[in-house]
């Protein structure tokens, strides 16, 4: 007999995917039926972590048995179809490339986990990172983590981020995984959703997931069953179970991420604030540079736009004319 049903991958390890229905956490192995394509798509991989798929498996007449009750790595499931994304986030190989790898499907919320200091925080690559975002129509929280560091030394500098990104529209968390300082705050923000997190190295991404729930560890990966994925696996992304609800997919060493292809009169739509003020600009299209009555420099002039922000846009404008 065979019976079908519908299932969120959590995981990809090379050979095979591990499918859970969640938000139950009953994890299966599955494959690939036949091949699957997404329309308009180059992806590498056309299953990537969070997306919805349909599957089906065999079981002998009349038995009752759940599906990862069954399925196993020698008589894995098959995923007959994916459900179309609500959105998705991607990687390139290189700016250059054609090739891309689908980071995560159906995000509901990507955290960037950042520190004022310990590491220095470089605010064009977090824009960089924010415009990703809204290329892929995924909501930012940026979470400071490590603020017992540097709350006292780098009182201004802390103020000053709060000014620029909640000024452009992002909400900020202060947290800390060493003392526990609003985490539970992110448990909460977690909670129900599937959240993206992302980070350089050194933020201490690892240790705010650990805070979060203890029986984790990213660095070890926390699906090690053998018997649902084989041995010698390589895997970038997988979605995690929060014993306090919630979903997260890790990211572990996002080289490129921040990388779009926007042409160069896009960039400004994707920085809210100047999407905003850009409606009152004289001419359109507008780049905001140089043209009389641009509402965008006006805004910028007069402190509504944190200049900042503003160098982040113009250094982007100026490299996206080096590759065109
Ligand atoms: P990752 O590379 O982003 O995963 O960072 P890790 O979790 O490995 O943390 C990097 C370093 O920062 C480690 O030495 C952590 O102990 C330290 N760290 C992480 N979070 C905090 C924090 O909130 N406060 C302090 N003082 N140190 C932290
Ligand atoms: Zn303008």
């Amino acid at each position: 007999m065979i019976k079908t049903g519908e299932a969120t991958v959590v995981k990809h390890t090379g050979s095979h995917y591990l499918l859970s229905e969640l938000p139950q956490w009953n994890l299966f192995p599955a494959v690939l039926r036949g091949k699957i394509r997404l329309k308009g798509s180059n992806a590498t991989n056309p299953v990537a972590v969070g997306d919805k798929v349909s599957y089906e498996y065999e079981i002998p007449e009349g038995t009752m048995a759940q599906v990862n009750e069954v399925v196993t790595l020698e008589n894995p499931a098959a995923i007959t179809a994916v459900q179309p994304r609500r959105n998705y986030i991607i990687r390139k190989s290189t700016n250059l490339s054609r090739q891309s790898h689908i980071i995560a499907a159906n995000v509901d919320r990507a955290f960037i986990i950042a520190t004022i200091d310990f590491p220095e925080i470089k605010l064009p690559f977090l824009d960089r990172i924010l415009v990703t975002c809204e290329v892929y129509n995924v909501p930012v929280t940026i979470v400071l983590n490590k603020v017992d560091l540097y709350r006292e030394s780098h009182a201004e500098q802390l103020e000053a981020f709060h000014q620029i990104y909640e000024g452009a529209g992002y909400p900020i968390l202060e947290v800390s995984a060493k003392t526990g300082e609003g985490v539970e705050e992110l448990r909460a923000a977690c909670d129900g959703h599937a959240s993206l997190f992302s980070g350089v190295s050194g933020v201490g991404k690892s240790s705010l997931i650990k805070a979060l729930d203890p029986s984790l560890d990213p660095r070890v990966g926390e699906i090690s069953d053998a018997h649902l994925q084989g041995k010698h696996t390589t895997t970038f992304y997988e979605m995690y179970s929060l014993a306090s609800g919630g979903f997260i997919i890790d990211t572990p060493g996002l080289r490129g991420f921040g990388l779009v292809d926007l042409r160069k009169e896009e960039i400004a739509l994707y920085f809210p604030e100047m999407l905003k003020a850009a409606q009152d600009c004289r001419f359109t299209p507008c780049t905001h540079t140089h043209e009389p009555g641009c509402a965008v420099k006006e805004a910028v002039e007069n402190g509504e736009i944190s200049f900042e922000r503003y160098s982040s846009y113009l250094g982007m404008l100026d490299e996206e004319s080096k590759y065109r």
